[in-house]
């Protein structure tokens, strides 16, 4: 049976030709084909306005993204053949990627042409999240598909992200199979310890893989501050690469909980110190007190979650940035990191010049960091490109 029609209005069709994959309500052609008439989650086909097939997709008629390509052919649809393809396909790359750590991240949604669907695996157990109606409407096959292709013992849905909400979707988290509470991963050589339940978002950040390793060579022998810590990604891994000392701050208790056990995981406990407040109130503690470090690591939360936000953001980058070179020995390492999409690589730059300016020291930038291969990039969706970092010297 043919796919019911999606059709776009006038011009409505470059976006989608040009390689993106998402349709905004205000593209469809509502007269013709009516949003209303379709369930949330429903496939189509989609039509330029002159009738000419753009590819197959699923509806949310309740969305500002009200449709989402998910092939350029006609007549598909999130069926066990597509789904087993495309995650066979990605379970593929990561294992090129990291043959000797299974701990990264599975699926990343449209990077992966799997959108709404995002995939951390922890070696036999996976983390999923599902994010749109579309994705929901074949949960069944999706776990059935990620067990069979990984011979995953355990999948924790977190269908807890606010994401689902845009959807219309309900909020919940749910253990399938043998789900342990607390497990071990391996990034870089480094051993950690996580909640997989307690967690903030998947339980770990994986996209900083390669950034962390970076990180390592300049810490031997160095005091090491790691602003907002949480479970330790930095800072307990600068202690095991040779650090001195890693002071470690977060407002998370859960994620400080789990930060210690990773130190002493890795025999680093004695030189690993986790502080729970907050990131600015504590570099302000820190440097009143006289308190200085070789390396300061800040990998803070998306200070700009939407548009609207911007100006606030960048002052926040800005400010941090400022307050943790104020911390920065001379002859110091910063690593500055935003994971906020809509804070370029550029304005993070400007933010750590115009810190370093007000903090009267010299700036270099030594090395520049994206998110780890796991995390593909789609070039026509500027969204699934948001991570970046820079490691800097400050005289
Ligand atoms: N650097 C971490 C990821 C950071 S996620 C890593 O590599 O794994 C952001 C962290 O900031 C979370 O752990 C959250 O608990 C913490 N956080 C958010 N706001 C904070 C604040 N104002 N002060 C201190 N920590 C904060």
């Amino acid at each position: 049976m043919p796919l019911p029609p999606l059709r776009l209005q006038k011009n409505e069709d470059r976006r989608l030709r040009a390689g993106h994959l998402w349709v905004f309500s205000n593209e469809v052609d509502v007269t013709a084909t009516p949003l209303t008439g379709f369930e949330p989650g429903a496939p189509a086909e989609v039509f330029d306005s002159r009738g000419a097939l753009l590819g197959s997709a699923y509806v949310n008629p309740h969305s500002l993204i009200c449709a989402r390509l998910i092939s350029r052919g006609g007549g598909r649809t999130l069926d066990d053949r597509l789904l087993a393809q495309r995650v066979a396909r990605a379970l593929q790359l990561r294992g090129r990627l990291f043959p000797d750590e299974p701990f990264y991240r599975l699926v990343f949604g449209e990077g992966d042409f799997l959108p709404g669907l995002v995939v951390d695996r922890f070696d036999e157990v996976l983390v999923v999240q599902i994010t749109t109606a579309g994705m929901d409407r074949v949960r069944d096959s999706v776990i059935s598909i990620l067990r069979e292709a990984t011979g995953a013992s355990g999948i924790l849905l977190r269908n807890d992200t606010s994401a689902r909400s845009l959807e219309g979707l309900p909020l919940s988290t749910e253990p399938i199979g043998d789900v342990p509470e607390r497990l071990t991963l391996r990034e870089n050589g480094t051993r950690f310890s996580v909640s997989l339940t307690r967690g903030q978002k998947t339980g770990w950040f994986f996209d900083h893989r390669r950034n962390r390793q970076a990180m390592r060579r300049y810490v031997p022998g160095r005091r090491v501050l790691d602003v907002f810590s949480y479970a330790g990604g930095w800072g307990v891994q600068a202690a095991a690469a040779g650090a001195s000392e890693a002071v470690c701050i977060d407002s998370s208790a859960a994620a400080l909980d789990d930060l210690r056990r990773s130190a002493e995981l890795n025999d680093v406990g004695d030189r690993v110190h986790a502080t729970q407040a907050d990131a600015f109130d504590a570099l302000r503690d820190l440097r009143e007190a006289g308190e200085r470090f070789d390396l300061v690591v800040l990998d803070p939360p998306a200070f700009i979650k939407r548009r609207k936000d911007q100006k606030q953001g960048e002052k926040a980058y800005a400010r941090i940035n400022q307050m943790a070179m104020e911390v920065l020995s001379p002859d110091g390492i910063l690593i500055s990191a935003s994971c906020s999409y809509h804070l370029t690589r550029d304005a993070l730059l400007l933010a750590m010049l115009r810190a370093s300016r007000e903090a009267g020291r010299e700036l270099q930038v030594l090395e520049e960091g994206h998110q780890a291969p796991d995390h593909p990039v789609h070039p026509a969706i500027p969204e699934t490109a948001y991570l970046k970092s820079f490691i800097a010297r400050l005289e």
